[in-house]
């Protein structure tokens, strides 16, 4: 186990564009299980790939167990790396693809049967060690891959984005499976995904990128209740936080925490009226959007999501009232997190 930490890491890919990776400063804790999250391009494959010493940085240091690393090879690092695409080798059995990082790195072959036996049993795919990867599904060739990276017994996990080739239902049975691998063998992981809602289901923490820039370095409920900014309020939920600008500030309030007016019990809370335009009925509840009515905000829309109990019709406008306890308020200009305010919208 290690601790993985960067200082002012950097890549610039063309010398005069925007860096793909600007001045990150972060550190993983021992064991911890961080995940970079933010959309594509934002620049966290290139972050993991300076981690793992397979790109090289512009400027800046990565540290693990607060040795500076850039100078050592991918092996020497430790660590071990699983790709979106995880790439077995189709004509070897499972225990061979298990085998081959031994095999690269000169570790005694009477060592070898012992060590793949350990790594596929802690991902329960020891009976199928005989088999050739199109032998298996997808959910079993991923545990191939890990099974595969875990052998060597790295100090440091880098996954990137291991479940986007699984179909939905696979990829939550993925998912809670790395998550119990990870808890049984407490190997500080770093996990890549574009995914908002398996960064916090599985993340002990979480790093929110945008291009190239780290947003926010906090727990999922950290992130997610106490957005750094509003890049981070509207790239996490579904659907996304409303966010109202009103003079020199925008206010920003979550889908959920809409309700009826005559069914809110506190005090300290804004009203408006909700012109409902559409309606999404999903089981459990319901997602409207529509207009706000009337006031300084007059037509700006919004989206609510209530839990059934009442009935809505399209075009018509409801009394609604959101806790005060729960707007969020950003500068207009930065768009950074300032101080509530109180809000003159009426
Ligand atoms: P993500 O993994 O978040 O989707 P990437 O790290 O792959 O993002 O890419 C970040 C940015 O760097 C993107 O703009 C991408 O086009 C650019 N980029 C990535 N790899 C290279 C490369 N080898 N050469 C030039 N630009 C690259
Ligand atoms: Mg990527």
């Amino acid at each position: 186990m290690a601790v993985v930490s960067t200082r002012n890491l950097t890549k610039v890919f063309k010398e005069g564009e925007l860096g793909a990776v600007n001045n990150v400063n972060l550190e993983t804790r021992e064991g911890e299980f961080l995940v970079f999250l933010g959309p594509s391009g934002s620049g966290k494959t290139t972050l993991l790939r300076m981690i793992a010493g397979l790109e090289t940085p512009t400027a800046g240091e990565i540290l693990i167990g607060g040795k500076v690393v850039n100078d050592l090879t991918p092996r020497e690092r430790r660590i071990a790396m699983v790709f979106q695409s995880y790439a077995l080798y189709p004509h070897l059995t499972v225990y061979k693809n298990i085998a081959f990082p031994l095999k690269a790195q000169n570790v005694p072959k009477d060592q070898h049967k012992q060590k793949v036996e350990w790594a596929s049993s802690l991902l329960g795919i020891g009976d199928l060690l005989q088999r050739k990867p199109r032998e298996l599904s997808g959910g079993e060739r991923q545990r191939v891959a890990l099974a595969r990276a875990i052998v060597r017994e790295p100090s440091v996990f880098l996954l990137d984005e291991p479940l986007s080739n699984l179909d939905a239902k696979l990829r939550l049975s993925a998912r809670e499976e790395l998550e119990r691998f990870h808890r049984r063998v407490g190997t500080t992981t770093i996990y890549v995904t574009h995914d908002q809602v398996e960064a916090m289901a599985m993340g002990d923490r979480i790093v929110v990128l945008n291009k190239g820039v780290v947003r926010q370095l906090g727990s999922p409920k950290e992130v997610y209740d106490d957005p750094a900014d509003t890049f981070v309020a509207t790239f996490l939920g579904s659907p996304p936080m409303n966010l109202i600008e009103n003079a020199d500030v925008i206010c920003g309030f979550r889908p959920e925490h809409f309700r009826l007016a005559e069914d809110m019990k506190e005090t300290a809370k804004i009203n408006f009226q909700f012109r409902v335009e559409n309606m999404e009925y999903l089981g459990a509840e319901y997602i409207l959007s529509g207009n706000i009515v009337g006031g300084k905000v007059d037509g700006k829309k919004v989206i609510a999501r209530l839990l059934l109990g009442h009935s809505f019709e399209l075009g018509k406008t409801y009394d609604f009232a959101v806790p005060e306890r729960h707007l969020k308020f950003f500068d207009v200009k930065t768009e950074v997190k300032v101080a509530p305010r109180p809000l003159t919208w009426q």
